[in-house]
């Protein structure tokens, strides 16, 4: 028996030695003068580094902190993640040379998760405020938000005045979160995990207004009957890609990707796939 685990073993080991000779083969072959091996090891030595950096982010998968919930930026179709975010982030991936997984949570954790390292970075339709710059870096914007009001079609409420006493639903942690609590008062906002739960909410009476980035807005009342959007934006804010402070390295790099990606085109045509002219 001992003999057979013996020479398993060696089988096994000569095996991951076979892998092994014949992954620098090819890398060897790639050299001018594969006969200056020993000569050039020195010299080259960096060229195989260099290689095997190249190689290496290729097996680098970025993690992509996102909350699922938020077509057309994020969203699931099936098991599937889908949607504008998700796009970009796999072409910027791929341009750095890696893959994208998207890690799904709620929204409210995702600035979290960017500081503590457990995903690469955030990607969620967020927004950038100066309050989120104190605790992670923001990349360049890469779309344009606009923080939206939705109501019951027969609903009295016609302006942002209107607003005023009102029970206010939003998606807990966001900028509709945030400017509603600020300007109609803490007490009159219900925070959901969701915009979805909040546009349940809606219908059921349990609120008055919905407050949510128009996109998903829009979503939510092609979904539903019986829902509008007032005329009136509420703010503008800009979506960027959220970064670890001092992960200057990935800022960067993100940022080359993203300006790459909108000269030859891909952002706009990624925004286009998913977000209809009106
Ligand atoms: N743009 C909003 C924010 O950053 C909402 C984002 C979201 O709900 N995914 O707070």
């Amino acid at each position: 028996m001992k003999k057979i685990f013996a020479l398993l073993l060696c089988v096994a080991m000569l095996a991951v030695c076979f892998i092994g000779c014949a992954e620098t083969t090819p890398d060897d072959g790639n050299k001018d003068n594969p006969a200056d091996t020993t000569v050039g090891d020195d010299t080259t030595a960096g060229d195989d580094t260099t290689a095997g950096n190249e190689d290496e982010p290729s097996a680098k998968v970025f993690k992509m902190g996102t909350n699922a919930a938020f077509p057309p930026y994020e969203f699931k179709e099936g098991d599937k993640f889908v949607g504008i975010d998700v796009e970009i982030a796999t072409a910027i991936a791929e341009k750095l040379g890696g893959t994208l997984e998207v890690v799904d949570m709620e929204f409210d954790s995702i600035i979290t998760a960017v500081q503590q390292g457990e995903v690469d970075f955030g990607m969620a339709g967020m927004t950038v405020t100066d309050e989120r710059l104190l605790e992670v870096d923001f990349t360049s914007s890469y779309a344009t938000g606009v923080q939206s009001v939705i109501v019951l079609e027969d609903s009295d409420i016609a302006t942002l005045d209107d607003l005023a006493g009102k029970k206010i639903g939003v998606q807990l942690g966001t900028t509709g979160d945030i400017h509603a609590s600020d300007d109609y008062g803490a007490e009159n906002v219900t925070k959901y995990g969701k915009g979805a739960d909040a546009v349940i909410a809606l219908k059921g009476g349990d609120v008055n207004a919905v407050i949510i980035d128009n996109e998903p807005a829009k979503a939510f009342v092609a979904e539903n009957e019986g829902l509008k959007i007032l005329d009136t934006d509420y703010a503008i804010e800009d979506y960027a890609i959220a970064v670890k402070k001092d992960n200057t390295q990935l800022l960067d790099d993100i940022n080359e990707a993203l300006e790459a990606l909108t000269e030859d085109g891909t952002i706009d045509a990624i925004i286009a796939k998913f977000i209809k002219a009106e």
